[in-house]
């Protein structure tokens, strides 16, 4: 019940959509998503589309959860927001970092609430530099990042992104404060290097650098357990735990975002201990914290560094952060329920069964002469299409080629993500072996029809 021209009208004249693309304006107006449920959502045209993209990586229980909206609307009805700085709080905010605490491994037992990945990654700079303050160390300010790396949208959070596209004319910030050493890209990094050889030499660059930056200046690491909007780059065996341990022969913290990795998707609730080994010293969460319902995010420290900020000798022992919806009740009842919902259902045995069909089932992909290479882990799926599979050259960017797959791939009712020669596939975690057969046959339709036009 709403104009098409009104809303088209409105949208170009008024919203300036994250990632607006200026310079391909579309006349004839943005699909209007108007509804979304289970897998599913629709656009104003009645059209449905299998979400293979779970909105952004994010609504992990699916989409349409009447438990997700009663818990938001009694929530609303009890008590929809008061401040909880300095000495209130609220249930649901306590309740949550409770239930963070109790399932994060280690001793990350301390939640500071922001509103998304990009505020919990700002937050985790502020409190890394606010530790080494402490400690009689504020020299200790760079951090390290990686190139391909996405960490958000804010100033800082731009800035450790290692996708250059996000960073031009947004550098002044990370100039000096922030480095980035290489992506572990087994596909393109690896150059014939076997995993170790491989892991070797991107542990060793990451070392040279601290020493070449000064270890009395280098505060932090921060790295996503499996990279992705870089293309969904699964490391060598042993990367995070070794990297981790340079980490702590210079007196580094090691932050892991796990804003796409926690909450099911590669089949546990947060990834770096279960699968990489390793408990970080600061973990970030946001996206499937909520399934993407409301916005949430969360910066969680260990004891360790819990304790250094928490002692009362800086600024009259008041720790200066805070946003307006630091602890929104609303957004942590909505956590809450999503959490509720995944144990109720037993969520992360569902996706230990449909993840390894994914990507076994996804590899007949690389029949394809236009796909170099095809990987991930359980819910996460990256292609990369090359133009030449010897060199692994990818199509110019002039060619659009994910763009050309994605195309397709929605005109059949499939969505994917494209990121320039790279697609991508987060599905939400509910998904059966049937939905994840559909999409891989999907993108292989799309993928011959790609073939004939950027070979042409
Ligand atoms: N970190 C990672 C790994 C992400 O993938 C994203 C978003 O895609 C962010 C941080 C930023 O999160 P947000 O967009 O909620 O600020």
């Amino acid at each position: 019940n709403f104009e098409h021209a009104a809303v088209w009208e409105a949208d170009r004249d008024h919203f300036i959509h994250p990632y607006a693309d200026f310079a391909n304006f579309k006349a004839e107006g943005s699909q209007i998503i108007t509804e979304a449920n289970g897998v599913h959502i629709l656009d104003s045209t009645g059209r449905k589309y299998l979400d293979g993209i779970a909105g952004l990586w994010c609504v992990n229980v699916g989409h349409g959860r009447e438990e997700i909206a009663n818990a938001v609307s009694s929530q609303i009805m009890k008590m929809q927001y008061y401040n909880p700085f300095g000495h209130s709080t609220n249930v649901p905010a306590a309740i949550l970092a409770r239930e963070l605490a109790s399932l994060t491994p280690g001793t990350l037992n301390h939640v500071f609430y922001s509103t998304g990945g990009s505020t919990a990654n700002d937050a985790a700079i502020r409190i890394v530099h606010y530790y080494f303050n402490q400690l009689g160390k504020p020299n200790k300010k760079k951090i390290i990042s990686r190139i391909d790396g996405y960490h958000g949208a804010t100033y800082v959070a731009a800035n450790l992104t290692g996708i250059h596209a996000t960073k031009i004319g947004f550098d002044a910030i990370g100039r000096d404060l922030i480095h980035h050493v290489s992506a572990a890209d087994t596909y393109r990094g690896g150059d014939g290097r076997s995993d170790e050889e491989y892991c070797d030499f991107l542990v060793d660059e990451f070392e040279r650098r601290i020493l070449q930056l000064g270890p009395d200046n280098v505060a932090a690491f921060i790295a996503e357990p499996i990279m992705g909007a870089g293309g969904v780059l699964v490391a060598p065996q042993g990367y995070h735990s070794r990297m981790h341990q340079i980490c702590k022969k210079y007196d580094m913290l090691y932050i892991a975002d796990e804003v796409v990795t926690a909450f099911g998707r590669l089949g546990e609730w947060f990834s770096s201990e279960a699968l990489f080994g390793h408990v970080p010293d600061i973990l970030i969460l946001a996206k499937g914290i909520t399934s993407g319902y409301i916005p949430l995010g969360a910066t969680i420290l260990s004891d360790a560094v819990h304790d250094v900020i928490s002692q009362p000798q800086c600024v009259d022992g008041v720790f200066t952060m805070g946003f307006t919806y630091s602890g929104h009740p609303v957004a942590c009842a909505a956590a809450l329920e999503t959490i509720d919902i995944m144990k109720r259902e037993n969520m992360l045995d569902h996706v230990r069964n449909v993840g390894p069909h994914l990507q076994a089932y996804a590899k007949k992909l690389l029949r394809h002469e236009i796909v170099g290479d095809v990987r991930g882990s359980h819910l996460m799926l990256g292609i990369d299409l090359v133009s030449n599979r010897q060199n692994k050259e990818g199509f110019p960017a002039s060619s659009h080629a994910a763009d050309v797959v994605f195309a397709r791939c929605k005109e059949n009712g499939v969505i994917i993500r494209p990121i320039g020669n790279r697609i991508v596939v987060s599905p939400p975690l509910i998904l059966s072996k049937t939905d994840c057969e559909t999409i891989v046959d999907v993108l292989d339709d799309a993928i011959s029809a790609a073939t004939q036009t950027l070979q042409n």
